[in-house]
């Protein structure tokens, strides 16, 4: 393909995508096919001889297309919504174009200097401690996913904790992470990874009706440890847990691993992007603690899919952690100690120009507009909870201090899980679940950038009307 051949099919497909994002109101969220249905419209090989990308796109339209979930639809509410966006886009496809590997700052100057200013700028807009500004020790790097930088903290933590031990002997069965029974799924497979094993990992008890870590509780469980001769290494708070969006009390949990000398790595994956608005940042209060901190702008900051932002207040403790170096990759660069060398602060040794996409998405939307859909999120959040406090067959389940609702049918367990079933089918909206105090939760995340007050609206209508006919078939009627 050569570059004219590739404006022309580069343009087809721009198209595509732009008519792809106008008419995804009009399709239903989620596939109605059977599996197998779209392996089954593939052939089973390539073809012999190239077809025109006119082909691949038309295949795009009969056998993808149906076949996907549509994350990107405003009526998209589980798990968390995708936020990818136009300059987002544009972004990855500038750096698909340049294909430079980012491993080493000799590797691609341009491609190491815009993430580390990226990541400062977006330190700013946070409001994160002064610590992980790359003026000093510390700085922020992209890993792929928010389960990536749980794995790199706690093997940073490791190092700490080893006195860089592990890095020649391994683990032993002595370190110990700590999390709150309402922890990311990532924080355990961390663990795994990093040798501490599944038993490594202390669940700490949460407060019932905030459903964030009991510090009472993790003193208690470090004491414990200690006592038995452990080695308490690593702390995982949550800003914003998956289940229900809980707040961990960073303060309190702070205090305590600072006076025990335990890493605190801050998992703020969904709701870190929050602290682009003053009004929300008391839920990082107590962020001083971290000794590392992430979110996922890919979560709820209008970037597409994969782009965690993780910092270290000392990036030595990290680098020394995970740095291996070959002869094929010594340089002047390096050995001269002026410059970051990515590859040091992260898992694979090669890397995507990932920064670039940030630089489109913050340079487009500027702060304000960052803030704006931050804020229509939290509002329409806050309008679809006041529709179900005001139905009393509802109930909710959690606070909602950003924009993921948690609620359930007063009617029990059952009947919600039918009413989550129903709305789903109805292909219209598509919302996930999970269980609150044991029992079973709706969660309507909102996030998508093209949701707007008429989809809350929409969601509310059929969920109501939906919870109608379904205590209508539940009630005896003789
Ligand atoms: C989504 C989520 C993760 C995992 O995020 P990935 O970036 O997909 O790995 C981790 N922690 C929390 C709190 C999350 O909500």
């Amino acid at each position: 393909m050569d570059p004219e051949e590739f404006r022309r099919a580069g343009h087809a497909v721009v198209d595509w995508i732009a008519d792809y994002w106008s008419t995804l109101d009009a399709r239903p969220v989620t596939s109605q096919d059977p599996p197998g249905t779209v392996a089954a419209a593939l052939p089973a090989g390539p073809p012999t001889d190239g077809e025109p990308v006119e082909a691949v796109l038309a295949d795009l339209d009969t056998v993808i297309a149906p076949g996907l979930t549509h994350w990107q639809h405003p009526g998209f509410f589980g798990y968390f919504p995708a936020n990818t966006s136009g300059p987002s886009v544009l972004g990855d496809l500038v750096s698909a174009g340049l294909g430079v590997q980012g491993m080493l700052w000799a590797t691609g100057p341009a491609c190491t200097e815009l993430e580390t200013r990226m990541l400062d700028w977006l330190a700013g807009l946070l409001g994160l401690p002064e610590r992980f500004h790359s003026s000093g020790r510390g700085g922020g790097v992209i890993q792929d996913s928010a389960s990536s930088a749980t794995l790199v903290a706690t093997l940073a933590a490791l190092h700490r904790a080893s006195g860089g031990r592990w890095r020649d002997v391994g683990v032993d069965r002595r370190y110990r992470a700590y999390t709150s029974t309402q922890g990311h799924s990532s924080i355990e497979k961390a663990a795994r990874i990093a040798g501490l094993g599944d038993d490594g990992v202390r669940p700490i008890e949460v407060d019932p009706e905030t459903l964030a870590l009991r510090p009472a509780a993790l003193r208690a469980a470090i004491e414990a440890d200690l006592a038995a001769g452990e080695v308490p290494t690593i702390v995982v708070a949550t800003i914003g847990t998956t289940s229900t969006a809980a707040v961990d009390p960073l303060p309190e949990i702070g205090a305590i691993c600072a006076e025990y000398g335990v890493w605190l790595h801050v998992d703020a994956a969904y709701a870190g992007a929050a602290a682009v608005c003053p009004e929300l940042r008391w839920s990082h209060a107590g962020v001083e603690y971290a000794d590392s901190y992430c979110f996922d702008p890919h979560k709820w900051l209008l970037t597409g899919f994969d782009c965690d932002a993780f910092w270290v207040a000392d990036a030595a403790e990290l680098v020394e952690a995970l740095t291996v170096l070959p002869e094929y990759l010594r340089n002047a660069a390096t050995e001269s100690g002026a410059v970051i060398d990515y590859r040091d602060w992260q898992v694979p040794l090669g890397r995507r120009f990932r920064a670039l996409k940030l630089w489109f998405v913050l340079r487009w939307y500027g702060v304000e507009g960052l803030r704006a859909h931050i804020r229509s999120g939290v509002a329409l959040a806050a309008q679809l909870a006041n529709r179900i406090r005001a139905d009393d067959r509802f109930e909710m389940a959690a606070p909602h201090p950003f924009s993921l609702v948690c609620f359930r049918l007063r009617a029990g367990d059952e009947p919600s899980a039918a009413l989550l079933a129903r709305v789903n089918a109805t292909g219209r909206v598509y919302l996930t679940h999970t269980r609150v105090g044991g029992r079973y939760t709706l969660r309507l995340a909102v996030g998508s950038p093209q949701t707007r007050a008429e989809h809350i609206d929409g969601a509310w209508e059929l969920l109501r009307t939906t919870a109608d006919s379904l205590l209508a078939e539940e009630t005896p009627t003789r």
